[in-house]
């Protein structure tokens, strides 16, 4: 059985999601292939094919892949897919984006968003925003499976020696075309992969006083700044800092939970983080049910003399 990795990257390097999603594929057995598919994306083939348990990187190098337009590379995967078991991408937007179309056009149920993989056909993934387990075997001829990229330790990025094989473009759908990309550009690490993520919520009280007060605790600790919903909404974080069930999952080995309650949506999104530290005001608050340390008292008070304690 062989096992196809959509490979998450921007034409010149990998996303850190794919090496994820490569060591999920590594616990079904089987050989993993890798489809790095772009334009000018060589280089990102070369990595690939370097990380540890890639047994073969097929290359799709066209201009109708530079954009990765889920109908284009849906085609591509469908041209290809009989030679696989499985189909593998990270449950980032990116495989969000076309692996809903690819279980659609192969009559087949996505697995969504695994956490762990209890045999070829069997994988567990959460429900009801992350409150229970669901164990889920899959029929289907081929399995199309996402992945929760804060569930798998990555793969390492040397020891492999794969080879890469250049394969040719399926048909331009010509369905849809990319119109423009805001990329926010941060020097922080990005929410998905840190190792340390600094959060904010309506405690804030406002958009100057989460920045001013949390992005000094940040810079300390290198840390991503995320937000729960009502902050992003209130307009205190841009709506890609939202960490919960409608926003990003993250597992940092520490998380700071500042001024934010614990609403389950919230904790949805963090309560797997390696070790979880809670200031709010409120005792009763039930982030301090899933606090590893818990600081009750004023943020306005804690957080800057935590930052000049740092
Ligand atoms: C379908 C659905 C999806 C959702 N998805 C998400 C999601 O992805 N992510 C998410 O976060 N939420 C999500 N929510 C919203 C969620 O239910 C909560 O409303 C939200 O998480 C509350 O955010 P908060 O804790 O910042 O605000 P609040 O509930 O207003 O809590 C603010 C906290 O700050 C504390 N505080 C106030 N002032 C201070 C101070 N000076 N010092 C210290 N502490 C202080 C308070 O004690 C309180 O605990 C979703 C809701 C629904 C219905």
């Amino acid at each position: 059985m062989t096992i196809l990795v959509i490979a998450e990257h921007d034409n010149a390097s990998l996303k850190a999601s794919t090496f994820n999603t490569i060591a999920a594929a590594s616990k079904i057995g089987g050989d993993i292939h890798v489809l790095v598919a772009g334009q000018g994306c060589e280089a990102v083939a070369q990595a690939a094919a370097k990380i540890a348990g890639v047994a073969k990187v097929r290359l799709a190098d066209a201009a109708i892949y530079k954009d990765q337009l889920a109908e284009n590379l849906a085609a591509l995967i469908l041209a290809n897919v009989s030679a696989y078991g499985h189909v593998l991408a990270p449950a980032t937007a990116f495989g969000k984006n076309f692996m809903p179309r690819v279980a659609a056009l192969l009559d087949a149920s996505q697995v969504s968003d695994i956490v762990a993989v209890e045999s070829a056909d069997t994988f567990v993934r959460p429900i009801y925003a992350g409150n229970a387990l669901a164990t889920v075997q899959s029929p289907d001829a081929v399995k199309i499976v996402t992945v929760r990229t804060a569930a798998f330790d990555a793969a390492a990025a040397e020891g492999g020696a794969g080879v890469v094989e250049a394969l040719g473009a399926a048909a331009d759908c010509g369905l849809s075309k990319l119109v423009g990309r805001e990329i926010a550009s941060s020097s922080r690490p990005e929410l998905g992969s840190a190792r340390v993520v600094v959060s904010g919520g309506r405690g804030f009280g406002s958009s100057e006083n989460y920045h001013g007060l949390l992005e000094p605790l940040a810079d300390k600790l290198g840390a991503a700044l995320g937000a729960s919903r009502a902050a992003v909404d209130a307009g205190y974080a841009p709506n890609d800092y939202q960490v919960g069930q409608t926003g990003k999952v993250v597992a940092p080995e520490l998380y700071f939970a500042i001024g934010i309650s614990g609403a389950i949506q919230h904790l949805a999104g963090m309560k797997d983080s390696k070790i979880i530290v809670a200031i709010n005001k409120d005792l009763d608050s039930p982030i301090f049910q899933v606090a590893d340390y818990g600081l009750v008292g004023d943020l306005f008070d804690i957080v800057p003399k935590l930052t000049a304690a740092l």
